[in-house]
C-alpha cells in the first residue's frame, strides 16, 4: 500500500480552479478513506488495468493507484482537470494515462494497454450519462466482454433498479439487461453528504461481474425488443403490451409458456429470454 504523495484534494481544487460544474455532472469525492474503500471493492488491483470515466480532480484515481492498480486509464471531458491529473500521473510513476474526451464515444480497447492483465472499469459516474455508459458496457457485441468487472457509482434509485427482483416496483428493463449479462450487487451505499457539492439524493456502488451467456442463441436485439414492449406498458397484461410485435401474440405467449394475463414485472429474466427466443422462431 502506498502513501499519498499529493496535496489534499480541496487544495488541488482551489489551486486549479476546479469548482464543480453541473453540466459535467460533477459531484466530487474528497475523502480518501472512502475512495480507497471503493477501489478495494473492485477486486485484485495489482494485476489489473483500470479504466476510469471522469477522474475529475483525481480522488478515486489516486485511491486506485494507492491501492496498487497496475495502471489507470482515465477519460475526462473537462479540460480544466487535465493539469491536476498530470500531477497525479507524475506522482505515481506515470501509471496514470490521461485521455481528454467523451467516454460515451471512445472505444475503450483502443486506449487500454494491450497485455494479459485483467481489465476493470471503476468510476464515480457523471449522473447524466451513467445509465447510458452502463448500457454501452452491457450491450457489447462480444460476450463475455473484455472487462472482468464493473464497479460503478449510481444514484441509489438507479442502483436499486439494476439489482431489482421480479415483482418489485424497481424491476424493469435495466434489471433484465444487467441480470441477463451477469451478477450485479450493491456493494455499498454512499450518502449525498459524502460528495462535494452534495447531490439531492444518495448514491450506491454497483459491483458487476459478467457471466457466460446462459442462452447464447438469444439475440440481444430480440431480448431488448420484447423487454421494451412489455415494460413500455408495464401495468397492462402481456397480451396487450406485446400487441405491436409483428407476430401473433397468443401464439408467442403460448410457445413461451407464459400466461396472456401476466404483467411485465412478474416475468423472470429466464422468462424474458424464452420470450425472445420464441419471438425469433416465429419471425423466421
Ligand atoms: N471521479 C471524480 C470523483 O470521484 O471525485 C469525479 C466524479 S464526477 C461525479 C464525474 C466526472 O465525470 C466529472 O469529472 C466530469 O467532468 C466527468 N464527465 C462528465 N461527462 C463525461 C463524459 N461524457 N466523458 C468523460 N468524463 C465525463
Amino acid at each position: 500500500m502506498e502513501i499519498d504523495p499529493l496535496p489534499p484534494l480541496r487544495e488541488v481544487i482551489r489551486e486549479h480552479g476546479l469548482q464543480a460544474k453541473k453540466s459535467f455532472g460533477q459531484n466530487f469525492l474528497l475523502d480518501l478513506n472512502l475512495t480507497r474503500k471503493i477501489a478495494r471493492t473492485a477486486g485484485e488491483l495489482s494485476n489489473s488495468d483500470i479504466y476510469e470515466v471522469g477522474p475529475g480532480p483525481g480522488g478515486l484515481t489516486r485511491a486506485l493507484l494507492m491501492e496498487g492498480a497496475a495502471s489507470v486509464t482515465a477519460v475526462e471531458m473537462d479540460k480544466r482537470c487535465i493539469p491536476a491529473l498530470k500531477q497525479v500521473s507524475e506522482a505515481f510513476d506515470n501509471r496514470l494515462n490521461i485521455v481528454e474526451g467523451d467516454a460515451v464515444k471512445v472505444c475503450e480497447l483502443d486506449l487500454l494497454p494491450d497485455n494479459n492483465r485483467d481489465k476493470r472499469i471503476v468510476a464515480n459516474l457523471p449522473y447524466n450519462v451513467g445509465t447510458l455508459l452502463l448500457i454501452k458496457w452491457l450491450t457489447l457485441d462480444t460476450w463475455t466482454p473484455w472487462y472482468k468487472s464493473l464497479t460503478l457509482m449510481f444514484q441509489k434509485e438507479v442502483a436499486e433498479r439494476i439489482v431489482a427482483n421480479p415483482g418489485s416496483k424497481a424491476y424493469g428493463r435495466l434489471s433484465v439487461l444487467a441480470q441477463w449479462r451477469g451478477r450485479p450487487r450493491i456493494a455499498m451505499t454512499v450518502p449525498a453528504s459524502a460528495f462535494t457539492p452534495p447531490p439531492k439524493v444518495d448514491s450506491a456502488i454497483i459491483h458487476f461481474e459478467p457471466a457466460e451467456p446462459f442462452a447464447p442463441d438469444v439475440k440481444l436485439k430480440d431480448l431488448e425488443l420484447v423487454v421494451e414492449k412489455a415494460f413500455g406498458q408495464r401495468r397492462k397484461m402481456l397480451r396487450a403490451s406485446l400487441k405491436s410485435l409483428p407476430v401473433d401474440v397468443k401464439t408467442l405467449l403460448e410457445s413461451a409458456s407464459l400466461a396472456e394475463t401476466a404483467r411485465a414485472e412478474t416475468l423472470s429474466v429466464a422468462d424474458y429470454v424464452r420470450l425472445a427466443k420464441c419471438y425469433r422462431e416465429l419471425m423466421v
